[in-house]
């Protein structure tokens, strides 16, 4: 993944500029070009520089037929992208063709994985998952509401509420994401599983063993991890999920 700036220049930059810049920065974030909506922005002489996060070096470079960047265009804002290196913290994306499997996620990068090479896989190579808005808007939330769980479970030591969301298949966040789990295998006519961190937490290695599906209630210990990374899975409900480091 790339960090790239989107540099708009205009002889003066006024509230209504400011507004289009917020909404196409919203828009890109929806349509899986923009990873995250936590962008630095700031101002230089006549210029408003965005930095964002892009799956891919090219990620932008349609950016100019967009309908917002139009808007913007008519009213003599000028659009440069700028490269400004590969991202340190995240693998390249997926080049696979066609992925046999996909894997959805919570991850404060892109929440969809492929199944053969364990790289992330930018949003808009799957056809829209939120069909009323021609984008992937119910994703996108459902990432962020994943991140907000997480960063409150983590920064308060296991807040019980927060935790349950995360680690309970039947939590609204959980139903939401077994929701969206079928969403992606429809649209992409490829098989889906979802990723439950409830595994993460288990610390014992007898424990683990004798877990059983929580959707199910079928054996989804696996002997062998699978891909080297998932120590449970179950093919009926389509969940996966690891195991922590264990004390055992
Ligand atoms: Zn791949
Ligand atoms: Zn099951």
């Amino acid at each position: 993944m790339y960090i790239s700036n989107i540099i708009f220049s205009q002889k003066a930059i006024d509230e209504e500029i400011l507004d289009l810049i917020n909404i196409l920065i919203h828009f890109l974030h929806h349509q899986g070009v923009s990873i995250m909506l936590r962008n630095f922005s700031f101002q230089r002489n006549n210029e408003i520089v965005v930095q964002i996060k892009i799956p891919e070096q090219n990620s932008l470079a349609n950016i100019t037929e967009y309908k917002w960047s139009k808007k913007l265009l008519e009213v003599g804002v000028d659009i440069q992208v700028e490269i400004l290196g590969k991202d340190i913290e995240t693998n390249e994306v997926c080049i696979c063709s066609k992925p046999s499997f996909y894997i959805f996620l919570g991850t404060p990068n892109i929440p969809l994985v492929c199944g053969d090479c364990q790289n992330s896989v930018p949003l808009y190579r799957i056809p829209y998952t939120d069909e009323s808005d021609n984008n992937y808007y119910n994703i996108c939330c459902w990432n962020k509401e994943n991140l907000a769980w997480s960063e409150i479970e983590f920064y308060s030591f296991e807040e019980p509420f927060a935790h349950k969301q995360l680690c309970d298949i039947s939590s609204s966040h959980n139903k939401t994401a077994l929701e969206l789990r079928y969403i992606i295998e429809k649209v992409s006519q490829t098989k889906c599983y979802y990723y439950l961190e409830e595994l993460r937490y288990v610390k014992n290695l007898k424990i683990a063993k004798d877990k059983k599906c929580p959707c199910c209630g079928g054996i989804w210990y696996q002997k062998e991890k699978i891909l080297n990374l998932y120590d449970f899975k179950c093919d009926n409900c389509q969940i996966l999920s690891t195991l922590a480091n264990l004390d055992e």
